[in-house]
């Protein structure tokens, strides 16, 4: 038997979908099946993990249960086969996810799996709201496959992952993620990530594509709620600042010159912070301070002129004056 990797996939994706349709329904009968479904999901997306770790293997040599040794009759080398169309089972499947290298997601799927074996022969001990509890607790293996997969759930079932992103736990489980993927960066100031929002979809869960990137200005977002690649309107930086300060001070800053947001006079950007505990370019680092070398003044971003950045705007100008 030939076992087509598109094929798992595709029904995998399937029975996941069906399994959270039946889970947002909620009605007892609808949850024991989406314990069905779900399970049935979980397991078919880990297999599919396996077999595309070993690209251009057949399926079946790969997710099979049983083997039988065998020799080669062209090269007469021993050999394996698979024996009948049984494929492996969950517990197979985690020692085989070790012996191929791949990681085996920390989150407990064994309530899931005893709960659907139960399920096969006798009606549910559990009430409706503990199985739904039972499922959640296995949101994050999905997760955690469709990383392995290097596919993005937002897309491949998009319904069904919004379903998942409903659940408080599993929202701030990867929103935890998220933030996590800026944690190479130093912000100058502490910032409140839950108030960095998508501009498609709304949604705080916004996290940097490359987690190893240390600079504020080269941060490129992605969204794992509707899985776009959120390009910041003026740039990153200036979405930290604008978050940090607010719209209104920019307005009030591009309108009358008071305000807390400045053109950097070093790399020219609108993100430059200047308050009493902020004062930084959030684009290129640059912090203003010293004193003007003609009338000794304190230096900031507020007077420091621009052709002339040892002086203040006034000496700038008198000196100008003097050629
Ligand atoms: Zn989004
Ligand atoms: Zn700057
Ligand atoms: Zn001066």
């Amino acid at each position: 038997m030939n076992v087509e990797r598109s094929d798992i996939l595709q029904n995998a994706l399937d029975s996941i979908e069906l399994g959270m349709d039946d889970f947002e329904l909620g009605e007892h009968k609808r949850i024991v099946s989406a314990v069905r479904n779900f399970y049935a999901g979980v397991l078919l997306l880990g297999k599919e993990c396996l077999v595309r770790s070993v690209p251009g293997e057949n399926g079946m040599h790969i997710i099979s249960s049983r083997y039988t040794p065998f020799i080669d009759e062209g090269d007469s080398k021993l050999k394996y086969r698979p024996v009948g169309t049984k494929t492996i089972d969950i517990e197979e499947m985690k020692s085989r996810f070790r012996d191929f290298g791949l990681k085996w997601p920390e989150s407990n799927i064994n309530n899931l799996q005893r709960l659907r074996n139960n399920l096969e022969h006798f009606h549910a001990k559990e009430s409706t709201s503990q199985m739904r509890e039972i499922i959640k607790e296995c949101f994050p293996i999905i997760e955690n496959f469709f990383e392995i997969l290097g596919l993005d759930p937002s897309r491949e079932i998009s319904d069904a992952w919004s379903t998942m992103l409903k659940e408080k736990e599993f929202f701030n489980d990867v929103q935890g993620k998220c933030i996590k993927s800026f944690a190479s960066i130093e912000f100058p100031v502490e910032l409140d990530f839950s108030n960095l929002k998508c501009e498609i979809c709304e949604s705080s869960l916004i996290y940097q594509a490359d987690e190893s990137n240390k600079y504020l200005s080269d941060v490129e977002l992605k969204c794992k709620s509707c899985g776009e690649d959120y390009v910041a309107p003026h740039g990153f930086p200036r979405m930290v600042v604008d978050q940090l300060c607010g719209a209104d001070d920019y307005n009030s800053v591009k309108g009358s010159g008071e305000g807390v947001i400045f053109d950097c006079n070093s790399c020219g950007e609108d993100t430059y912070v200047s308050t009493s505990d902020v004062n930084i370019c959030f684009f290129c680092e640059e912090s203003v301070g010293g004193e003007c070398v003609r009338c000794g003044d304190g230096l900031g971003i507020e007077n420091q002129s621009i052709n002339n950045p040892s002086s203040c705007d006034y000496c700038d100008h008198m000196m100008s004056k003097d050629d």
